[in-house]
């Protein structure tokens, strides 16, 4: 399978590896593309590599990442089903929010590993996500609500790391963590009892 580009998944990563478009590839160890199957259903987008995943090139490794996953097994959903990436590929110094001129040198690659692995939930994890597909709205208000476009549900939760930070956000991030396996479901059966489309649409024949 390969995106509009004309890369498939393997190749888009190995690009965004030697990566030089912003400044932070002059101080990264490792870019983080992002990891998991090519056909996930949930694609889970937080902010950008910290310090643990800079060293290890994997997303989401550290102590946030770690509750990320207790968090996905207490739902059932197995971390190794979903995909996980960021908004940013590489480390900001000192874990320093991404410049403005950072998130846009890096929004072809998100945007190409969406269009690759066309999942059917995007979940975001943090503003920079949730500008990306909520722009102008707070979390506080639609933590946990999923909008649908085009048979794709988006979905935004407060970042892991708010929640570690924050006790009172626990319980908030736990009980949409829950509600994603439902919306799920429940966007398969619209699809499913949607009218089908008409035949000359369906069939290709000639
Ligand atoms: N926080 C993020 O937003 N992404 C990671 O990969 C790790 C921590």
């Amino acid at each position: 399978m390969t995106s509009v580009s004309g890369l498939s998944l393997g190749e888009l990563h190995k690009r965004i590896l030697v990566c030089t478009d912003c400044g932070l590839s002059k101080g990264r160890t490792r870019a983080v593309p992002g990891e998991g199957p090519e056909r996930a259903a949930i694609m889970f987008v937080g902010e950008g590599p910290g310090w643990h995943e800079d060293q290890q090139g994997r997303p989401f490794v550290g102590p946030a990442g770690q509750f990320l996953s207790e968090l996905l097994d207490s739902v059932g959903i197995k971390r190794s089903d979903v995909f996980i990436t960021n908004v940013v590929k590489c480390r900001p110094p000192g874990n320093r929010e991404p410049l403005p001129g950072e998130v846009e040198a890096c929004r072809k690659y998100l945007d190409l590993q969406v269009d690759l692995i066309h999942p059917r939930m995007i979940v975001t994890l943090g503003r920079y996500s949730m500008a990306r597909y909520f722009p102008n709205e707070s979390i506080s208000k639609i933590h946990g609500k999923a909008r649908r476009e085009n048979n794709t549900l988006y979905v935004a939760m407060y970042h892991p790391a708010a929640a570690l930070h924050q006790g009172s956000l626990r319980k908030v991030i736990e009980a949409d963590m829950a509600k994603l396996p439902q919306l799920l479901a429940d966007l398969d059966r619209a699809k499913e009892s949607a009218p089908a489309p008409a035949p000359e649409k369906q069939l290709n024949l000639f």
